[in-house]
């Protein structure tokens, strides 16, 4: 079989990977429109941080690919789906035949339509080239604008002031990571980040980048200007779709996919964040790879089917613990709460019929692992719920 993955993200690469263990018979090509290897994209805070290095990124080498007998195209985007002939073809012209194709195209991030937002020194943040522009201004020194206070807006907000920018954040929430975290963590986050000279405008709203030949700051509704020569935009991300709406798929937010992974065309499947499963698209790495292997096992003819599983998210800064995950902001939810201000500690679990739906852990996330478990199992937590905010091992004495 003539097996093509279009996209060399972590899920197309995984999927890619686990076709040439399955079907060591057939032909895999692994087709990504970046020029890089694949490489790891949540780490690129760490490589923004000066923690980590371009290399130390790469997860999978050429001679890894090529001992697996993938041959994979860098720098090869294709342009669309000739689905009557199953050939895809690139930006260059070039047809790549295919007896099932899996489409891994992954997300692009949202650049707001403001008055001044294609001026130089205004990017976004999803891949390493972006990550290099970073850098680039970095080197300057100055002053710098994040405009989105979520989870990749806080670790681009740090890698810079890491890197000597004096950073502010702006903010449409009254507090940070709001999908992720209740006003009370959100407040602890705002007071830490601050300490490390990041600061905050929130709740603010963005109405244009300043700036003749490139951008000089960043105007907000209330007339404020705060001076900046960088900006990173950070607001939200679209799954790729064009490739596949314009060759006559169904499409949602995603495209459309079964349990199985497959879209309505069965020689065609779509993994990670590109693809929509029963109504719901993903934006984690964790499962866009279960998606990967999934579709690897159906297309191998084994049955199987996705089950997803509740969302679990952790800020990746160093010195600062924040993690979440479940269902934390439903009102009328049961809550507990535990709060220590002295050792900057807090944890709110969030419970409905006797069961586990949501927690926030900040300060320490070491008992993520056991709450997360609690969520997905849906198990009671009746017998046990006056020391459940004490973790495991207090859960296991009471038991
Ligand atoms: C800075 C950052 C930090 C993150 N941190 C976390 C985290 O802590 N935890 C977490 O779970 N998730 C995190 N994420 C999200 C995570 O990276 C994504 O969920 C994951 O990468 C999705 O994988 P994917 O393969 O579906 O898509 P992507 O990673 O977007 O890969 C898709 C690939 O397809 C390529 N492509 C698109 N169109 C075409 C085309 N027409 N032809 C060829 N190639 C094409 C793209 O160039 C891209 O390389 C983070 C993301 C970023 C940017």
């Amino acid at each position: 079989m003539r097996l093509l993955v279009i996209g060399a993200g972590p899920a197309g690469t995984r999927c890619a990977v686990r076709l040439a263990e399955r079907l060591p018979a057939s032909a895999v090509t692994l087709a990504g429109a970046e020029a890089a290897l694949p490489y790891d994209r949540v780490a690129l805070s760490k490589l923004l941080a000066g923690d980590a290095t371009m290399e130390g990124l790469i997860t999978h080498p050429l001679a890894l690919l090529r001992g697996l007998g993938i041959v994979y195209r860098p720098a090869t985007p294709i342009a669309a789906i000739d689905r009557a002939a199953s050939e895809a073809v690139t930006t260059r012209g070039e047809r790549l035949g295919y007896d099932r194709l899996v489409l891994a195209t992954g997300s692009s991030a949202i650049r707001l339509p403001l008055p001044g937002a294609a001026l130089p020194g205004v990017v976004l943040y999803r891949d390493m080239d972006d990550v290099r522009a970073m850098l680039r201004a970095a080197a300057g020194g100055g002053a710098a604008v994040v405009i989105g206070g979520g989870l990749l807006g806080l670790e681009a907000a740090v890698g810079l002031a890491a890197r000597g920018m004096k950073v502010t954040v702006v903010h449409a929430v009254g507090w940070p990571m709001e999908r992720q975290l209740d006003p009370a963590a959100g407040a602890l986050l705002t007071r830490r980040l601050g300490l490390r000279g990041i600061h905050f405008a929130m709740p603010a709203s963005t109405v244009g980048i300043e700036g003749d030949t490139r951008a000089t700051g960043v105007r907000l509704s209330d007339g404020r200007v705060v001076p900046a020569s960088l900006v990173v935009m950070a607001v939200g991300i679209r799954p790729s779709v064009a490739l596949a709406r314009e060759a006559g798929l169904p499409v949602g937010r995603a495209i459309t996919v079964d349990d199985a992974m497959r879209t309505a065309d069965p020689a065609i499947h779509a993994i990670g964040e590109c693809a929509e499963h029963q109504g719901r698209c993903i934006g984690l790495v964790a499962p866009a790879l279960e998606q990967a292997e999934i579709a690897a096992r159906a297309i191998a003819g084994v049955a199987c089917a996705w089950a997803p599983r509740a969302e679990s998210a952790a800020l990746k800064v160093s010195g600062t613990a924040v993690w979440s995950a479940g269902d934390i902001a439903t009102a009328g939810d049961d809550c507990i709460v535990l709060r220590d201000d002295a050792e900057e500690r807090y944890r709110r679990l969030s419970l409905r019929d006797g069961r586990l739906v949501g927690a926030v852990l900040y300060g320490d996330t070491a008992d993520a692992g056991f709450y997360l478990d609690l969520i997905t199992s849906r198990r009671s937590v009746a017998g046990f719920r006056s020391v459940l905010p004490f973790g495991p091992a207090f859960v296991r004495e009471a038991a």
